[in-house]
């Protein structure tokens, strides 16, 4: 049988532009739709926007940090329609790189929203159809907001990039990565920022005492966290957002925004009509090499709800070209992933928490909580954490937490030693950078818990 195409993929972001630009320099024949922006949610609304929103908003407190060393520096206001003008003439650059990488492949695009009509059909809204030995979905995601009366006056992550401007107060609803950064980059921009997270301690999931120690800092430099709570009522008021909350609390904010989760962009695609499986959250199926119920058809990044991270779908789209464009089957490796969650200070994980490891095996935690000397010097009370958790048997170091400025600069790194199976004796032998903050991460001589 004859197809118009070797690879249809269904979606422009990371994940998807990578795997179709990779097929194609394979010598696939390979298309690519987009009903959006190229670029997918990192680039357009996502990690990109964000991180520079995060510099954007260090700036305020490098100021007076500046002041602390002698300068005689002031900062002005924020101007918040200036920046948002050169962030998004940087991401429309970005955008063009996309597209570019893709037209320099040969990949032909289509500006349009797609769907599946069977194992090898995908049509286009214009109502064409295009066949494909091979279809890849890689749609991504989208934030979700609970079904709650007035939750329409709540804006998500998507909206925060184009605020005509910037708000006085803002409720953040949400203890998770989203939450968590926007509330630290708000916050630097001078908004009066209030957090409600329904749950005992923010950023479930990730090593304790880390996020315990982000929360601290969170709140020292202003924001305003409510654990155990969350939005009971909502309705517009006085120009802003009337909010009644679980602890009985009511007050006006002039924004509310909600960063309670994300679903994958599965909806009305024709999957499951054609036996493509999705799970509870809407989610595709996949083997270890991505490929869905639908032998045809594979899948990769936020529309499997694996891990949702952008450098993870990237792998996932290689190891998907891997498979089936060059004949060498290759499962997507998702252990030991190191990440970053850009709060305010930083917080880099790779491998276990101290709960998880501890729940395996017994371990020996070392760590070291301080005041590093940047932000001593200039009068911040700020602590930083290192802290790694060790296998008493094979010695490995199965986890490491930093929580510190640049945090995510140096996780990447520890990232390697842990990936390639590190002891802690290999870290002891590791001669300290001094004076850095990370030097602590091969001097720490004894546990602090064991067990
Ligand atoms: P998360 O799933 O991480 O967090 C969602 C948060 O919303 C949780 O705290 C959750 O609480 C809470 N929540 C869910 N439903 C409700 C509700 N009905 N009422 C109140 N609170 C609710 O999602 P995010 O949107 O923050 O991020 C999605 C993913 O995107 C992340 O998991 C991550 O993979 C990725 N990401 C990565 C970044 C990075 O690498 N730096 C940055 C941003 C996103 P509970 O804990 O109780 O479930």
């Amino acid at each position: 049988m004859s197809f118009d195409y070797d690879l249809f993929v269904i979606g422009g972001g990371s994940g998807g532009v990578r795997a179709a630009r990779v097929a194609a320099q394979e010598g696939a024949k390979v298309a690519l739709a987009e009903e959006d922006r190229y670029g997918g949610t990192c680039v357009i609304r996502g990690c990109v926007p964000k991180k520079l929103m995060v510099f954007a908003s260090e700036y305020a407190g490098m100021v007076e940090d500046a002041q602390a060393y002698g300068w005689t520096v002031h900062a002005g206001g924020f101007d918040w329609g200036a920046f948002k003008g050169k962030l998004h003439t940087e991401l429309d650059r970005l955008e063009m790189v996309y597209r570019n990488l893709l037209k320099n492949s040969n990949v032909e695009t289509f500006d349009q929203r797609a769907k599946l009509t069977d194992a090898h059909t995908v049509e286009l809204d214009d109502g064409s159809r295009k066949t494909a030995k091979h279809i890849l979905l890689a749609m991504g995601g989208r934030p979700v907001k609970p079904d709650m009366q007035g939750v329409e006056l709540a804006i998500t992550s998507n909206d925060i990039f184009h605020l005509d401007e910037m708000p006085k107060s803002i409720l953040i609803v949400g203890g998770g990565y989203i939450a968590c950064e926007f509330a630290g980059i708000l916050n630097g921009l001078g908004v009066e920022v209030t957090q409600f997270y329904r749950g005992a301690q923010i950023l479930r999931g990730f090593d304790d005492e880390a996020r315990g120690l982000v929360c601290e800092e969170m709140c020292q430099r202003g924001v305003d966290v409510h654990l155990g709570t969350n939005v009971l009522e909502m309705r517009e008021e006085d120009g802003g957002v009337w909010v009644k909350a679980t602890n009985g609390t009511e007050r006006v904010f002039d924004k509310v925004l909600f960063a309670t989760g994300r679903a994958p962009n599965t909806e009305s695609m024709g999957l499951s009509e054609i036996g493509v499986e999705l799970g509870r959250n809407g989610q595709v199926i996949v083997d270890e090499y991505s490929q869905t119920a639908v032998p045809s058809i594979y899948a990769i990044g936020d529309v499997t709800d694996r891990m949702n991270l952008t450098p993870v779908a990237i792998r996932e789209g290689m190891a998907f070209v891997e498979t089936v464009f060059k004949g060498n089957p290759t499962p997507v490796d998702h252990d030991l992933i190191p990440t970053a969650i850009f709060t305010q200070p930083e917080m880099g994980t790779v491998g276990l928490s101290e709960e998880e490891a501890r729940d395996r095996e017994p371990i020996e935690v070392f760590a070291t909580s301080f005041k590093p000397m940047q932000q001593s010097f200039a009068g911040r009370a700020e602590r930083v954490l290192m802290k790694l958790v060790v296998s008493q048997s094979s010695r490995k170091v199965l986890g490491c937490h930093i929580v510190a400025p640049g945090a995510g600069e140096m996780i990447q790194l520890a990232g390697i030693a842990v990936k390639m199976g590190a002891t802690k004796e290999d870290f002891d032998r590791t001669v300290a950078v001094h004076p850095t903050m990370s030097e602590e991460i091969v001097t720490m001589k004894t546990p602090v818990r064991t067990g």
